[in-house]
């Protein structure tokens, strides 16, 4: 069986590296030591530090909060540049920060160490169905040498661009993705406020011209189900929705509903913290304007 490494197993990361621990030997590491054992329990070699994982594999698999820890994993103490070897591949799957991945990538050259960038879309179930859109950036041949390990992870791989464009894109994703949720639970709410079944409006509206992400599966699945829970926090939105933000000031690009998207999001973190699942958007809405979405 092939070696790989895989960092960063949480919410996103364990489905992800689920589905490559069925073809390859896992070499794991997190600072969470029950996001470990989950994997070790099926199989998986715990390793300390990151630069254990390097010191045994020639792929590394990254998808952790942010650019900044992904720096930090790569070229801090007991990094992977530690003990990574020449020719080896370090796949950032985090929801990054363009500059930052340019930055470490150019860092690596001279170590002839690749670094990629390759984040996802379609939450943690996309990525158990094996769906997932991953966009990734790099240039062609790179693509070309990951690209058979990628297809074990979803029928959906993407070569979005030179390096930095895989995150480019998913900033540009995740901020739309929260226009169109704000949007969406603005008008829901609305219908209920008409005296509309929610059910009833989002069930006609995914087959209309005002279908979206939130018509199609975050109002089903996660708020009329009364589940009320995505797997994905209002933090780690903030801060997508953060990266779009400074992409559009580095190019001096007007984005006036992506701010009043923010802003709304803001008034959710500050009712239930930058830990909160994002489905508590929808208590929000509920505060605001009376209209009761979930069950
Ligand atoms: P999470 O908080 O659930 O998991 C992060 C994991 O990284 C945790 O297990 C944590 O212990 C580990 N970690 C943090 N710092 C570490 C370090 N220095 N060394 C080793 N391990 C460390 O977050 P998540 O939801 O899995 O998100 C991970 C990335 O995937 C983020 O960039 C996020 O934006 C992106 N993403 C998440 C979703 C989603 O639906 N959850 C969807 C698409 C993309």
């Amino acid at each position: 069986m092939d070696k790989i490494g895989f960092i960063g197993l949480g919410n996103m990361g364990r489905p992800l590296a689920d589905r490559l621990i069925k073809n390859y030997q896992l070499y794991a590491f997190d600072l969470d030591k029950n996001n470990l054992q989950y994997f070790t329990n099926k199989g998986a070699v715990a390793c300390s530090s990151p630069s254990e994982v390097a010191s045994h594999v020639n792929h590394i698999f990254l998808c952790l909060p942010t650019s900044k820890i992904v720096e930090a994993v790569v070229n801090g103490d007991n990094g992977l540049t530690v003990s990574a070897k020449r020719g080896a591949y370090i796949i950032d799957m985090t929801t990054g920060e363009p500059e930052i991945t340019r930055k470490i990538s150019n860092s690596l050259e001279e170590k002839e160490i690749n670094f990629i960038d390759a984040p996802v879309s379609g939450g943690p179930k996309g990525a158990h169905q094996g769906n997932i859109a991953v966009m990734v950036g790099g240039t062609e041949s790179q693509f070309a040498e990951i690209k058979p390990i990628m297809d074990d992870i979803s029928s959906n791989i993407f070569y979005a661009g030179k390096i930095g464009s895989g995150h480019s894109i998913k900033a540009g994703n995740n901020l739309l993705n929260l226009i169109c949720r704000m949007a969406t639970f603005e008008v829901i709410s609305l219908l209920v406020k008409d005296g509309v079944d929610p059910k009833k409006a989002v069930e006609i509206i995914q087959k209309s011209s005002g279908r979206n992400y939130a018509t199609e599966i975050t109002l089903p699945d996660n708020i009329l189900s009364g589940k009320m829970m995505q797997g994905f926090s209002t933090g780690l939105m903030k801060k997508d929705a953060g990266v779009a933000t400074k992409i559009a000031n580095l190019n001096q690009v007007e984005i006036p509903l992506g701010k009043l998207a923010q802003e709304l999001l803001e008034s959710t973190i500050d009712q239930f913290g930058d830990e909160a699942d994002m489905s508590n958007v929808a208590l929000t809405y509920e505060k605001l304007t009376g209209a009761k979405i979930r069950p």
